[in-house]
């Protein structure tokens, strides 16, 4: 079904901004803004919600592409976290976004002979049971020739064996514009190169204040228009702290959450340069890197470095790409060189709780949380793609019990998104 989003339905779309009070306002069009907008209009509320540039423009288009519960978190016992992804991974491949959310199998290639297939596939088989019910065909022990004949481009001697394992990946951009375009679909409105830049307040008895909406420049026309809302959402992912000044609090003071970026870049190689049936995942000192089949190419990453600069366009750097090439180099028959590369992204993570540059990301939280740092705003910040449904959900529930009416539980674990 089509959803017009296109100039006409945008002028109609700033003329409702200035015109109505809704009763949320979210701030932010990634996945989770568009999640929450999505989650608060499919409850029965009016909703609008402002993107600063398009839809999907931040960290949201520039992620490894993958709806999976993450197995590094196994090793850092953070079982609560993976249980989740993985329930929500579960609900989009069978029930919420089968057309867009398709399973994909990756090789763990082994490197020790008895303890690491013990403890690989332990967790492995963890990671399954954790998925629940079976949508995902279950992990494979495989001797070393059966992983070479799935993996020819592998050196011999880089494995023992392998544990053959499925996690599902989907098209990022894509996914956070249908869950906009199903908002739209049940009525919220949406705008595109639309910035917040201040907020509305009103002075309440006792001396407080509370938010009542938000300033929003229009980029295109120029105009600024005063939306008023009953609650505002704030889902900028790592523009979070700047939102939160704005709104006169300080991150990381009571109260408040602080946001660290941490880049991750990932390399763009052709498909036929590495030989292989399945996606790859790779042991790095600190992490893993991923080698992850994308129609005729192959996305490999990432990295995790904490980023102080332009949050707007993050810069891969040269060592960046040496570092992911030194990795995935260190398994391939045939290395990969700099004329391999077609394409370079840089995204920034939004990550809970890291102050200044000298924290080390990769040991930041993937968790999210939801504050109110004052009447009439919500903040929801940090987590994943994979999790952005909760997210969504937490953070109108928030917002609900700010509202002080009966509004319905969430309802988006049975919301198809379009298409
Ligand atoms: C390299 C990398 C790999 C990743 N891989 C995975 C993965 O494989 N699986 C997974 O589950 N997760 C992954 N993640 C995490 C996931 O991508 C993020 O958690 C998620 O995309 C964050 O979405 P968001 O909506 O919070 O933020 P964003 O997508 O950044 O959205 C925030 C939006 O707010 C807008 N905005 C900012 N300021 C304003 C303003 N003043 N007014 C209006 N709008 C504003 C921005 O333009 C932006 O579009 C990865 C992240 C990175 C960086």
């Amino acid at each position: 079904m089509s959803v017009p989003m296109g100039p006409r339905a945008r002028e109609a779309a700033l003329r409702r901004l200035a015109e109505d009070e809704f009763d949320v306002l979210v701030v932010g069009g990634g996945v989770v803004g568009a999640g929450v907008a999505l989650d608060a209009v499919s409850r029965g509320l009016s909703v609008a919600l402002v993107e600063a540039r398009d839809l999907a423009a931040g960290t949201s288009s520039r992620s490894s592409k993958l709806i999976h519960g993450g197995l590094r978190y196994l090793e850092q016992l953070d079982f609560r976290l993976v249980r989740e992804a993985l329930r929500e991974r579960g609900l989009l491949v069978t029930r919420l976004a089968p057309h867009l959310v398709r399973p994909v199998p990756f090789l763990f290639p082994l490197r020790h002979r008895v303890w690491e297939r013990g403890y690989v596939g332990a967790g492995v088989l963890l990671y399954d049971t954790l998925g629940g019910a079976r949508v995902l065909p279950r992990h494979r022990q495989l001797s070393h020739s059966r992983a070479l004949r799935e993996a020819p481009g592998l050196r011999s001697d880089a494995l023992v064996g392998a544990i053959k394992y499925y996690d599902a990946q989907v098209d990022d951009a894509r996914f956070t514009m249908t869950v906009a375009r199903t908002a739209v679909q049940y009525g919220a409105c949406v705008t595109t190169r639309t910035k917040v830049t201040g907020f509305l307040r009103d002075e309440l008895p006792d001396g407080g204040a509370r938010v009542t909406g938000a300033v929003v420049r229009d980029l295109e026309g120029g105009a600024e228009l005063r939306v008023r809302a009953r609650q505002v959402i704030n889902a900028t992912g790592v523009w979070t702290d700047e939102i939160q000044r704005l709104a006169g609090g300080s991150p990381g003071s009571g109260g408040s959450v602080t946001v660290q970026a941490s880049k991750g870049v990932h390399l763009v190689v052709p498909r036929e340069r590495i030989r292989l049936d399945t996606g790859l995942i790779l042991r790095t000192e600190k992490s893993v890197l991923f080698v992850i089949p994308w129609g005729p190419h192959w996305i490999v990453g990432t990295t995790d470095t904490p980023w102080d600069l332009d949050k707007v366009e993050p810069a891969p750097t040269r060592a960046d790409i040496d570092y992911i090439l030194e990795h995935v180099n260190a398994v391939l028959r045939t290395p990969l060189t700099h004329d391999d590369i077609e394409g370079v992204y840089a995204g920034l993570r939004p990550l809970l709780g890291g102050s200044g540059s000298s924290s080390p990301t990769v040991k930041l939280s993937r968790e999210h949380a939801v504050i109110r740092p004052e009447p009439g705003l919500v903040i929801v910040a940090g987590g994943k793609y994979t999790t952005y449904r909760v997210m969504a959900k937490d953070a109108v529930d928030v917002a609900v019990a700010g509202l002080g009416q009966k509004v319905p539980a969430s309802v988006t674990d049975r919301v198809p998104v379009l298409g």
